[in-house]
């Protein structure tokens, strides 16, 4: 989807992942792990670097707000956990109320585990105000 005027005056109408409604695979299954965007964009603003990985291609970091994650209220909650391809989610002490934290490392911001998050399904818009789900990938301009 295309950014908006509150995304910032310069990247107006640039494109965007959207990962409430999908997340990237890194076309790693499909057309012969080149990536689509890469391969449609008109004016090759897109390059996939030499030897480039999935998980070499830093698109973002995931990072978790307490405040509306379900697992900080100690639900249970591990779906993002669950989601992650590249192990980039950690539970703490599974025994007492797992809560998961992200391994920056790792994490590539393919978004799997925001496209997961099922922080918004429970009803925490009404208590929270949370317009956003409780995981989301952050830029990683914003992030450092
Ligand atoms: S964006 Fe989420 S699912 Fe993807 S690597 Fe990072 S923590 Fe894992
Ligand atoms: S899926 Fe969302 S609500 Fe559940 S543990 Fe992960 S961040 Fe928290």
């Amino acid at each position: 989807m295309p950014a908006k005027l509150e995304d910032g005056l310069l990247g107006m109408r640039s494109p965007m992942l959207d990962f409430e409604t999908e997340y990237c695979d890194f076309c790693q299954e499909e057309n012969g792990g080149v990536p689509k965007c890469v391969e449609v964009c008109p004016t090759e603003a897109l390059v996939l670097p030499v030897g480039a990985t999935a998980q070499s291609t830093i698109i973002g970091r995931a990072v978790i707000d307490q405040s509306t994650c379900l697992a900080y209220r100690d639900t249970g909650c591990r779906e993002c956990y669950d989601a992650c391809p590249y192990e980039a989610i950690e539970l703490t002490d599974v025994s007492i109320n797992p809560h998961p934290y992200v391994i920056e490392d790792k994490c590539n911001g393919c978004g799997a585990c925001e496209f997961s998050c099922v922080s918004m399904k429970a009803g925490l818009l009404a208590t929270t105000g949370a317009t956003r789900r409780a995981i989301t990938i952050q830029s990683v301009s914003a992030y450092n």
